[in-house]
């Protein structure tokens, strides 16, 4: 399926299932990673029509955008993709703080550019709100970047609902970034009816949950990176998550498709999530997730796996 969406109310447009790329040269937020199936990640996403591309400084402190950079350039194909990155994290003496400040946001969103081989950066998120700098000020600097040609669309991430109304005080606000899917749901309280009613498109992340919603672990799953101290992984949480997951494994085999395919298009029927961006580490996993493009749900569908969930 070939549909495209904009986002937000830019004139951007991306296809339903992007990737997301903090697996590409993370190398400190997972164990043994390395650069060349990073690049032959970026290589399968873009032979697989992928068109929006979603990375972040953070993400390797800068190796994930590099390596896109490369694979992109190598391609020659930069004009038609949707490259999406994030600022915000500050590395000082070999810690890792949060700085939203106007100098900060304005050098950090010049280093993505270079990294990424590129004059501009369509989507520019901060990444998490600082804790001090105003949020309307920081919407603020993303228009300033963006009147100035260095990014074409305003993003942010990791806001409650008081800070993205905040955030958004101007109307500057186009991509809102945030954690969902169907086993962390609390995104539809507030800030998915708020993105719907204000034109913002909301991407989830963990939209797989980390893996659990393709229906691979068991209860004896062994977790050797961050899972392992995440609250759905983690005693009978995990244990009720897996219950859940083996009912959508249920649906899913009475469609005949696998379970991430169900997980992904579910998310797709949302409001507001007008693309998806699953992360993988592996080709055949990235592949198999852009399956998920020829899922349909009926409404009734929609409703039973939620419920499963609720
Ligand atoms: P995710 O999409 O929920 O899960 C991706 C992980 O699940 C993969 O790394 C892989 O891990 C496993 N997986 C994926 N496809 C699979 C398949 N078909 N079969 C089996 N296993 C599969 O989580 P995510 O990648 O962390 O999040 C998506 C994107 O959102 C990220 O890449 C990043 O761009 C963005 N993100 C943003 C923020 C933010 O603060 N804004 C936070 C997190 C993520 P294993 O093989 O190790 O199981």
């Amino acid at each position: 399926m070939d549909e495209t969406r904009a986002l937000g109310r830019t004139d951007l447009r991306v296809k339903r299932i992007g990737f997301g790329a903090n697996a590409v040269g993370g190398h400190n937020l997972f164990p043994n990673l390395n650069d060349e199936t990073g690049k032959e990640l970026i290589r399968t996403a873009l032979d697989g029509g992928v068109n929006f591309i979603d990375t972040a400084f953070i993400y390797g402190l800068g190796r994930s955008e590099e390596l896109i950079g490369e694979v992109v350039a190598e391609r020659g194909v930069r004009d038609s993709l949707v490259i999406a990155s994030k600022g915000a994290h500050k590395e000082v003496n070999g810690q890792i703080e949060l700085d939203n400040s106007r100098e900060f946001l304005r050098s950090e969103a010049e280093k993505s550019l270079k990294r990424l081989k590129t004059d501009v950066i369509d989507l520019y998120y901060v990444h998490f709100p600082d804790g001090k700098t105003p949020l309307a000020e920081v919407a603020g600097t993303l228009k300033e970047l963006k009147d100035e040609g260095k990014i074409r669309a305003i993003g942010a991430s990791n806001l409650s609902f008081r800070q993205l109304q905040e955030f958004n005080a101007d109307g500057y606000l186009e991509v809102f970034q945030s954690e969902y899917s169907l086993i962390q749901r609390e995104a539809e309280k507030d800030l998915l009816p708020y993105c719907e009613k204000n034109g913002i498109s909301f991407i989830p992340y963990f939209p797989l949950a980390s893996g659990l919603l393709t229906g691979k672990f068991t209860k004896d799953t062994v977790f050797e990176d961050s899972r392992k101290n995440r609250p759905p992984f983690q005693g009978e949480a995990f244990q009720q998550n897996l219950e859940r997951v083996d009912k959508l494994k249920a649906v899913a085999e009475e469609k005949g498709v696998p379970a991430a395919h169900i997980a992904l298009a579910w998310l797709l029927s949302q409001p507001a999530v007008d693309a998806i961006i699953p992360g993988a580490k592996r080709p055949d996993q990235l592949k198999h997730n852009l399956g998920a493009l020829d899922v349909q749900l009926t409404e009734d569908e929609v409703q039973y796996i939620s419920d499963i969930f609720k």
